[in-house]
């Protein structure tokens, strides 16, 4: 249901109401804002909940709905030109959808992963335990008793319960042969680009000369700062699913198919883009979604000034220590 409310600038947030009231005979269908500028259709300001994207998770009714536009919304995010040319400034937004979608995404990769992370532990065994085996009938008695202790025991709890624990807590905790640091490299890189993110943000909101000659609504910032700051964190549990895919090429070799060096490049690819997305975000919105005309140099400074924000990605690391310290004793409490 359309609510009536003010009708805002969609830019700049400047009350179109005395706007309105010039009109006398005529309603325009397009206005122009006196404080910034900006033209925009009377329509959209009016009842800005006409326009609905039938892709994007903000504008789904339920969580159903949310999931069902995940692919969708990544594949245009993916081009952040894209992006900001479908998501003007008059589109309605719900930074608690998006943040509701985000986090609904890493649950379900987080499960996936964790399973990906399992079933490579237990294909280790269950090899480990084939070629014992194999081994078996061959060597003396003795030494059958010595094998068969290290026969992994599949039946037992305290076989699953670590192997899961460890899963679910990688890669806070390693207890087997996982640990490539792929998912602590794709946290960290995510980490810098939640900072690089935060500085794109304190640069355009700290110095009020920037805001006052651009006459951008700080919400329209903060937003940016949120959708693309957070996405990054994705890669983390790409990262767990990559880790576990290297530990059973290790021990599948020669039969499996997949070649390390291939998910190694990936990650490379991953990282790179990771960073590049981010800073051509920030640059997509300014010139596309928020239409300001900065100079190409100005831009080449605001990015290079937005690596600023790489001490940010660190104070961030240091404040995650203590639950990480916290999880390592819990895990040890439970018996992982
Ligand atoms: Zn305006």
């Amino acid at each position: 249901m359309p609510q009536p409310q003010t009708p805002i600038c969609p830019k700049c947030g400047y009350d179109q109401s005395g706007e309105i009231a010039t009109w006398s005979t005529q309603c325009p269908t397009t206005g122009t804002c006196p404080e910034c500028g900006y033209t925009f259709a009377w329509a959209d300001v009016t009842n800005p909940s006409r326009i609905q994207l039938p892709w994007y998770v903000e504008h789904a009714k339920s969580k159903r709905h949310l999931l069902k536009r995940t692919l969708p919304t990544l594949w245009i995010l993916l081009f952040p030109n894209r992006y900001f040319r479908r998501l003007t400034m008059e589109t309605p937004r719900s930074i608690k959808s998006y943040l509701l979608w985000l986090t609904l995404l890493m649950l379900i990769l987080h499960i996936l992963s964790t399973a990906a992370l399992i079933a490579a532990n237990f294909g280790y065994h269950y090899q480990s335990n084939a070629s014992i085996a194999q081994r078996m009938p061959a060597v003396p008695s003795a030494e059958q008793q010595i094998l068969a202790t290290w026969i992994t025991d599949f039946s037992s709890i305290n076989y699953w319960k670590p192997i899961i624990g460890e899963a679910l807590l990688f890669p806070i905790i390693q207890r087997s042969a996982f640990e490539q640091g792929i998912s602590q490299v794709m946290a960290g890189t995510a980490t810098a680009c939640l900072g690089i993110s935060i500085m794109w943000l304190i640069l355009y909101s700290a110095f009020p000369v920037t805001r006052k000659r651009t006459k951008l609504r700080m919400a329209h910032i903060t937003r940016a700062m949120i959708v693309a700051g957070f996405l990054p964190m994705l890669t983390f549990e790409i990262g767990r699913i990559l880790e576990a895919i290297i530990f059973a090429d290790n021990f599948l070799k020669p039969t499996f198919f997949f070649a390390s060096s291939i998910i190694y490049s990936t990650i490379f690819v991953l990282i790179l883009w990771m960073i590049i997305w981010t800073q051509w975000f920030w640059i997509a919105a300014t010139r596309i979604g928020w239409q300001i005309k900065a100079k190409w140099w100005e831009l080449v400074l605001l990015t290079i000034a937005s690596f600023l924000g790489m001490p940010i990605a660190g104070l961030i690391m240091t404040a995650f220590k203590p639950i990480r310290i916290a999880i390592e004793h819990f895990a040890i409490w439970i018996g992982i």
